[in-house]
């Protein structure tokens, strides 16, 4: 498997350049898609102040996915490029996204993501390998003013799913 095909490619470049957590939300919902022919419409992200050891969760039974937005902020200011914070926003999502998907196994879905990302991406891209190890590799450490912020509001990430978006 040397160099990366057309799928790779565009997987990649999308990545590397998604500049809001909906854009990475999408790619979420595409790679798996194209990995596993798997895709579960209507689920809505949201944005929290969640505890720093915890990335993100699916609330069972609902449609929705809660991404701890003071993590990957602390990734941001770590002063990491974009392609490494959405590396991170990616394996965090994904992950709960084969929860909701009906994947209940946390060993089965840490083996599907880490499946997904390689199909998607190639085995030597960032994502991928974050998949494989963990998406906690990327945080170096915690700032002290990081762990008493005012928790904010949580937010609803707005969705543009609509049917005609990829067609050519
Ligand atoms: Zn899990």
């Amino acid at each position: 498997m040397g160099g990366a095909d057309a799928d790779t490619e565009r997987f990649r470049n999308r990545l590397d350049n998604a500049a809001t957590y909906a854009e990475v939300w999408e790619i979420v919902k595409d790679t798996v898609d194209f990995a596993l022919q798997r895709r579960r419409a209507g689920m809505l992200l949201f944005l929290d102040d969640l505890p720093i050891q915890l990335g993100a969760y699916h609330p069972l039974g609902t449609n929705n996915i809660v991404l701890n937005r003071v993590l990957v902020q602390i990734v941001e200011a770590e002063g990491e490029p974009r392609n490494v914070v959405n590396a991170l926003i990616y394996n965090l999502l994904v992950h709960e996204y084969l929860h909701a998907l009906g994947e209940v196994s946390e060993v089965a879905v840490r083996e599907i993501v880490a499946r997904v990302a390689e199909k998607c991406f190639g085995k030597n891209y960032l994502a991928a390998q974050v998949a494989v190890k963990s998406p906690w590799t990327l945080l170096k450490g915690i700032p002290p003013q990081a762990v008493n912020v005012p928790r904010r509001v949580m937010e609803i990430v707005k969705d543009f799913e609509k049917t005609d978006r990829y067609v050519v």
